[in-house]
């Protein structure tokens, strides 16, 4: 059976063990003979699922027991809108630090609400690098300070948090979590869209701490968007994405089989310093990010000119290497490589930047 090494930054390569469990069950789950696809959610099979991924989950991140993991819909984005929802009141101040495409949606989506500041913005180098951040920066009267942890788009990452003084922090781990140890407790939510390092599109987890969760909210506040109500239900206030989350618990389990969250970031360090040890002395290929802010699971990179962008992107797909084509607000390439994607990938990758390389600039 064909398999690629697919470095898209999502949805994205999962684990063939993974995928070969999901196979036995599809029809059949544990030979109970109906798929996960088509039970109840409330059946005595499918509670034990969600049950056992969020407790796996809570093992592999350290998850302190005041804070809430909430299975929910709509991506990423969708959170962009209820973080303020339920966190602030119509009008209040709520503090940005935009460092990407999607730290901007979610600046926009605060506007809003609320009287959302942009604290701080690495848009004058086109998000090559992560700005400074000091206490401050930060008005006062903040109900929350949003970041994106991990920049999907440009390959960028906050290396250490930044230092919002008090105040609590809410942050998008979308293309980091499960890649990279987090102190959850020094988070006040943190949330992101499963189908880059948890599984597959169709789920988003928030983990939030308790106190946080208000059900004085705003009567605007439809149902659905309220974290108090998904809280209260367990993540059933209606019918949760059932495969995905039997697909998550899947990769929570996995992560824990490989050794946790700390054996994957030992992996990725190892992963990305191949690509960028390459990278920095390349005289054809030139790293997008600033070097003190590289993100080890989205690698951006870029070549001289368009037509030899466009070989190399052939080159890689004629070896099985697929999705490599950077976005197009940056342009060149970008190499996704997260828990999923083992270290061949990678290498194979790099031989083939060499000798691309040395073909373009005569040195065979
Ligand atoms: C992919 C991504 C999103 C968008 O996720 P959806 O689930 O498609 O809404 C948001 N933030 C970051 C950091 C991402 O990588």
């Amino acid at each position: 059976m064909k398999r690629l090494y697919n470095f898209s930054a999502g949805p994205s390569q999962l684990p063939l063990s993974v995928l070969e469990k999901a196979q036995a069950d599809l029809v059949s789950y544990q030979d109970c003979g109906s798929s996960v696809m088509e039970m109840s959610h409330r059946s005595a099979y499918f509670e034990p699922i969600i049950q056992d991924a969020e407790a796996t989950l809570r093992r592999i991140m350290n998850i302190p027991d005041n804070y809430a993991v909430l299975f929910l819909q709509g991506g990423a984005s969708l959170q962009f809108s209820m973080i303020p929802m339920n966190l602030a009141k119509q009008g209040d101040t709520m503090a940005y630090i935009v460092t990407g495409q999607f730290a901007k949606k979610a600046f926009q989506e605060g506007k809003r609400w609320g009287n959302a500041v942009c604290v701080a913005s690495g848009e004058d180098t086109n998000f090559q690098t992560i700005p400074e951040v000091t206490p401050d920066m930060i008005p006062a009267d903040a109900k929350f300070v949003h970041f994106t942890g991990n920049n999907t788009i440009f390959g960028t990452t906050f290396n250490t948090l930044p230092d919002v003084g008090d105040k609590t922090m809410v942050c998008d781990l979308s293309s980091v979590i499960l890649g990279k140890e987090f102190d959850v407790s020094k988070f006040g939510l943190i949330y992101a869209g499963a189908q880059k390092n948890m599984g597959i599109g169709g789920l988003t987890v928030v983990i939030v701490r308790k106190d946080l969760i208000s059900s004085d909210l705003d009567p605007v506040v439809p149902s659905m968007l309220r974290y108090d109500l998904m809280e209260k239900n367990d993540s059933m206030y209606n019918t949760p994405p059932c495969w995905a989350i039997y697909m998550a618990g899947l990769v929570f389990h996995w992560v824990e089989d490989m050794g946790g969250i700390k054996a994957m970031e030992k992996l990725n360090k190892e992963k990305s310093d191949l690509l960028y040890d390459y990278l920095d002395q390349s005289k054809l290929f030139h790293p997008v990010a600033d070097k003190k802010d590289r993100s080890y699971m989205n690698v951006t990179f870029t070549l001289p000119t368009e037509e030899q962008t466009k070989a190399f992107l052939a080159l890689c797909k004629e070896r099985d290497m697929i999705n490599i084509k950077g976005h197009r607000s940056v342009g060149g390439c970008r190499a996704s490589i997260y828990n999923a994607m083992p270290i061949e990938g990678v290498k194979l990758l790099v031989e083939t930047m060499k000798e691309f390389e040395a073909k373009e600039t005569g040195n065979v």
